[in-house]
């Protein structure tokens, strides 16, 4: 396996970045997540868009231009001759002192890792996911705002702990207002009447590539989508529910903290979506 670094392809066991390193002493630094299916790099453009733009709200200088820095991923990608795998892209501040001050950091330091996918056992995508809700909130928009993909990622690993006490394996939390917001790494969407709904950007969700391509997927198909905020009560009594993730993909929930969701198995629509899914990636993809 070959790791991008700074410039250089190095072995896992040569991966090393500094303890001044400010993304691992202040968490000073952004990711990004992107699949490859089929040696197909899926939605390249979204998540290199959206990686700038968090690199822009944090005012942090990615040493590379967006066309660069694409076609260093592509050949990473290359050089680890994986055919299905997950890049995980990290450009924090680089090296400095022990101070706050970026302006400490002589140049970012970037990685680029390409590995074969751990996810949600195979199991789970036919029987569906049982989650609970957490107290841990989605931090607020104006406090640090969830559209910058930060390094900064306690909140959502504190769900996961959160959910692993509850016995199962993903959570989703609220914002400050007690509306849903989105899971530790996968954004939500239920199901009434026929007609899908996500909650929107400004409660504090993540704007996922995926669920940016579920929309369009469920637009085409002829379904009607809102984005409008829910509670929990609607998603307890949602016909279906499910989760979208650059790891994750679309997988459905059957329980959420105990209310079994329809009848307990995966919904047809949710079923028919993933299969839709499936098929995009591919076709989508580019080599
Ligand atoms: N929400 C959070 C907090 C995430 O970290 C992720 C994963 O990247 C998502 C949602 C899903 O976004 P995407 O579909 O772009 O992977």
């Amino acid at each position: 396996q070959w790791i991008f670094l700074n410039g250089e392809y190095v072995t896992k066991e040569n991966a090393k970045i500094s303890v001044y390193d400010h993304g691992f002493l202040y968490g000073d630094g952004i990711f990004e997540g992107i699949r490859v299916y089929s040696g197909n790099v899926f939605r390249m453009k979204e998540h290199m868009d959206r990686l700038y733009r968090s690199a822009k709200s944090i005012m942090l200088n990615v040493p590379y231009s967006q066309d660069e820095f694409t076609d260093i991923i592509v050949a990473t990608v290359e050089k680890n001759k994986i055919e299905d795998a997950y890049i995980r892209v990290v450009v924090s501040r680089g090296v400095g002192d022990l101070g706050l001050d970026p302006n400490k950091c002589a140049k970012a330091n970037v990685v680029v890792i390409v590995e074969p996918l751990s996810i949600f056992p195979k199991e789970l995508y036919e029987t569906g996911l049982e989650i609970v809700t957490v107290a841990t909130r989605r931090n607020r928009p104006d406090v640090l705002s969830p559209k910058v993909k930060s390094l900064n990622y306690l909140n959502n690993v504190l769900v996961r702990i959160e959910a692993h006490l509850a016995g199962v394996s993903e959570a989703l939390m609220l914002n400050d207002q007690g509306y849903v917001a989105e899971g530790s790494a996968d954004n939500v969407f239920i199901i009434r009447d026929g007609c899908f709904f996500t909650p929107p950007g400004y409660i504090g969700a993540l704007e996922g590539i995926t669920r940016n391509a579920v929309i369009d997927i469920v637009k085409e198909l002829g379904y009607e989508l809102k984005e409008e905020p829910f509670t929990r009560h609607d998603v307890y009594t949602a016909d279906e529910v499910f989760l979208t993730g650059t790891a994750a993909e679309v997988i459905a929930v059957i329980k959420v903290d105990g209310r079994v969701i329809g009848d307990g198995t995966p919904g047809a629509l949710t079923k028919e979506l993933l299969v839709k899914f499936r098929e995009r990636v591919v076709s989508e993809g580019v080599k």
